[in-house]
């Protein structure tokens, strides 16, 4: 399969070019040429199916033609080796629980597929060492570094800034070692960022070495997102359920619902979608106006959502051939306050029992809002509550237990190198290694 720039104005690419680039030449994202329709005979007997047989059915009409069957579904049932349960929050409304994996958020299925996909593309092609770059404001950095521990041939740089991430969170990827280096900035998220981008347009880092990202711009992290949606369909046909089917999605830079949306385009029937957001809601106000207008992103609780500038919203306008009418008429939008938040987390709890991290707290509540008669619906739950102690705990009054995965984070010792926030002493840092 070729890859194309949602600019189009690059030579298509190889899924090995495009997964070892990230962004394409012209600033666009990559999309496979086509997307494929799965035969009816998949979907009559998806119910019965479990998760890996079903992501590698789905990875078959993605990536077959480029990676041999049986190295592909090693892939993918490597990546997705843990559970991903559907519950039933309330009648017609369940809860994708999508954190059960190592970092215990859903980032880990991208994250642990695109490790994979590029040491395989390093082994067989004898390359070189190929560097990750990654900024973080705390938890791509975890699922990053965990999914592309260990991995041969692959370096990772995970840029942070320091003091403003939790402590939790800060050790899920400086207590690592190996072939994962934490570099802590004397500076912001956006100075990380800054570096980054800084990184993958310098002419000489780019002639020295491979340098790739490995957030939801990168095909390889952003695809495999797709197989949970068919995944949650078949589980809710399982139990029984006949009628129309919503999915609701927690969303920040839009690359979970720009797979859900593949998934669609792949033939699954999911009636529609809902694009929950925090304060930050250029997208809502995109549904509403048809007006594109990034802004800068302001702090809020469900802060792996706190972007201002989707990058995956080129994505969705090239599914769509950019027709603001045909986006509205499979997806709404929605928008919830640090307190509407809270608001939720409490609410289900009290009524419940079931525990809503902040991000999954925003979907729940689109999904409730927005529910009709005959549907139900599932949303997306990004992350474990666990993840996010205080506000969850101030909200629910109640404790929240810690999973024995994240305690045993807390044990390790931290090792970064520091730095200040200067592109120079980053890529003096990198170039000492290539
Ligand atoms: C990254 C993240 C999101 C947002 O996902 P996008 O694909 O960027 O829209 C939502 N919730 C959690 C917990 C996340 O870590």
């Amino acid at each position: 399969m070729q890859y194309y720039s949602t600019n189009k104005n690059t030579a298509p690419a190889t899924l090995e070019e495009a997964v070892v680039r990230g962004l394409a030449p012209d600033k666009g994202l990559y999309m496979p040429w086509e997307i494929k329709t799965l035969p009816q005979d998949f979907y009559d007997h998806i119910a019965g199916m479990t998760l890996p047989d079903i992501a590698c059915r789905v990875a078959d009409a993605l990536f077959g033609g480029d990676v041999p069957q049986d190295v592909l579904h090693g892939i993918v049932r490597d990546a997705l080796n843990f559970p991903v349960p559907l519950a039933e929050v309330e009648p017609g409304i369940w809860s994708l629980e999508l954190f059960h994996g190592p970092t215990l958020a859903f980032k880990d299925v991208g994250a642990r597929f695109m490790a994979r996909l590029l040491g395989y593309f390093i082994r067989k092609e004898g390359r070189q060492q190929v560097n990750v770059l990654v900024a973080t404001s705390g938890d791509t950095g975890s699922a990053v570094a965990n999914g592309f521990l260990g991995v041969e041939g692959i370096r990772v740089y995970v840029l942070y800034p320091k003091g403003k991430v939790s402590e939790t969170q800060e050790k899920q990827f400086t207590t690592l070692g190996r072939n994962i280096t934490a570099v802590e900035v004397d500076g912001t998220f956006d100075d990380c960022q800054a570096l980054v981008k800084a990184a993958f347009t310098d002419s000489e880092l780019q002639a020295r070495m491979d340098l790739t990202s490995a957030n939801s711009i990168n095909v390889a992290r952003f695809l495999p997102q797709s197989f949970y949606y068919f995944h949650a369909y078949a589980q809710l046909r399982q139990a029984g359920h006949r009628g129309a089917v919503v999915a609701c999605v927690p969303s920040g830079n839009f690359g979970n619902l720009a797979a859900g949306l593949a998934a669609k385009r792949m033939g699954l029937p999911i009636a529609r979608f809902i694009a929950a957001n925090n304060r930050n809601d250029v997208f809502l106000q995109y549904l509403r106006t048809g007006r594109y207008e990034p802004r800068p992103s302001v702090a809020t609780i469900a802060n792996a959502m706190d972007v201002g500038a989707p990058s995956n919203f080129a994505r969705i306008m090239d599914l769509y051939g950019g027709s603001h009418e045909a986006v509205c008429r499979d997806i709404t939008g929605a928008a919830f306050t640090d307190s509407e938040i809270r608001a939720a987390i409490a609410s289900l709890r009290r009524r419940t029992g079931y525990l809503l991290d902040p991000h999954g707290a925003c979907a729940y509540q689109a999904l409730r809002n927005g529910l009709r008669q005959g549907e139900a619906g599932f949303f997306l739950e990004t992350a474990h509550p666990a993840k996010f102690p205080l506000t969850v705990e101030e909200a629910a009054g109640c404790k929240v237990e810690v999973p024995e995965r994240l305690r045993a984070f807390m044990q390790g010792r931290k090792e970064s190198v520091a730095m200040g926030n200067s592109f120079d002493e980053f890529k003096a840092l990198l170039l000492s290694r290539a």
